[in-house]
């Protein structure tokens, strides 16, 4: 089906890894981590899946040209900068807000990619086109990948995240949300385990919606919990930051400070406020992101 195999842009493969959690009287409950960040410090995490179907589209095209849309520390263009340069694919990013000098758009910039930047009311409204003749007619032919990689190929991308997934082993599985892409994805693949959905943005109250529209037909598998977002997308505070370094002394793992960091400061809280059901066997997806951190201040995070 797709023309080219993902795989080969992986610096490393994935792997899962437990973590012993330090509060010995929830030692029933195991947390593994789906180590996607290992990938490719670029092209990290679910983006190289939600994207493959669309990079595979744009290889067989005449034009090879991607176009797609991103805020200034976009993991998303960040991945998408990396793939096309590797691919030999031409790749045009619209980027949110006028100011192109994050280190995020420096390395989007340095891979070749064509950063246009734009006024935050002009580009909602233009990332939000379902019909790519204005964008045709102003940036010539291309293969477009919506915002976050909404939309039904890029669920079908992230549906092999599920293939790394054993079966028959864990109760639940959490993943950070922003779009509901990958959300998606592991829904559609989803065995028996409970997906369990940690929004990065605050009020996401349409992820029911957004995953009927992206082809989840049940939603009984799926839970919101929606009160881990630190005050609202890529907020922080010190407990944040102070998590993620405890984090890395103890497991030796990096996480970003939007995505993944809420999501395990979450499950965590949530164990020792008793919300998992006792031996639970709970995955989490390490979904990358940490080329984020880069615009952190020196010296913020311990690694
Ligand atoms: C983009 C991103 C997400 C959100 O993925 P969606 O599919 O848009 O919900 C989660 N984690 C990280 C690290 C990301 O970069």
């Amino acid at each position: 089906m797709s023309s080219f195999d993902y795989t080969s842009l992986w610096e490393r493969p994935p792997v899962i890894e437990e973590i012993i959690l330090k509060q010995k009287e929830n030692s029933l409950i195991q947390i593994d981590i789906l180590r996607l960040d290992l990938i490719h410090p670029m092209l990290s995490g679910n983006k190289i899946f939600k994207l493959s179907l669309f990079l595979s589209d744009c290889l067989q095209s005449n034009h090879r040209t991607l176009l797609t849309f991103g805020g200034a520390l976009s993991n998303h263009l960040s991945a998408t900068a990396y793939a096309c340069r590797t691919l030999g694919i031409k790749c045009i990013g619209l980027v949110r807000g006028e100011i192109l000098n994050s280190p995020t758009l420096k390395y989007c910039q340095k891979m070749g990619m064509e950063l246009h930047g734009m006024e935050r009311s002009e580009f909602r409204k233009i990332s939000e086109q379902t019909n790519n003749d204005l964008l045709i007619s102003k940036y010539g032919p291309h293969t477009l990948v919506p915002l976050g990689g909404f939309g039904k190929k890029g669920a079908k991308g992230a549906m092999d995240i599920m293939n790394l997934v054993p079966e028959n082993t864990y109760s639940h599985i959490c993943t950070p949300v922003g779009s509901g892409t990958t959300l998606a994805g592991l829904l559609l693949k989803s065995r028996k385990e409970t997906i369990v959905a940690f929004p990065a943005i605050k009020n996401m109250y349409d992820i029911p919606k957004r995953m009927l529209e992206m082809g989840v037909r049940s939603l009984d598998k799926l839970s919101v919990v929606s009160n881990y977002h630190f005050g609202g997308f890529a907020k922080r505070n010190d407990e944040l930051i102070k998590f993620i370094n405890q984090f890395y002394r103890d497991y030796q793992i990096p996480l970003d400070m939007v995505y993944t960091s809420k999501m395990l400061f979450g499950v965590i809280d949530m164990i020792q406020k008793g919300e998992f059901p006792r031996s639970s066997k709970i995955l989490c997806i390490h979904t990358g992101g940490l080329q984020g951190n880069q615009s952190l201040p020196a010296g913020t995070l311990c690694f």
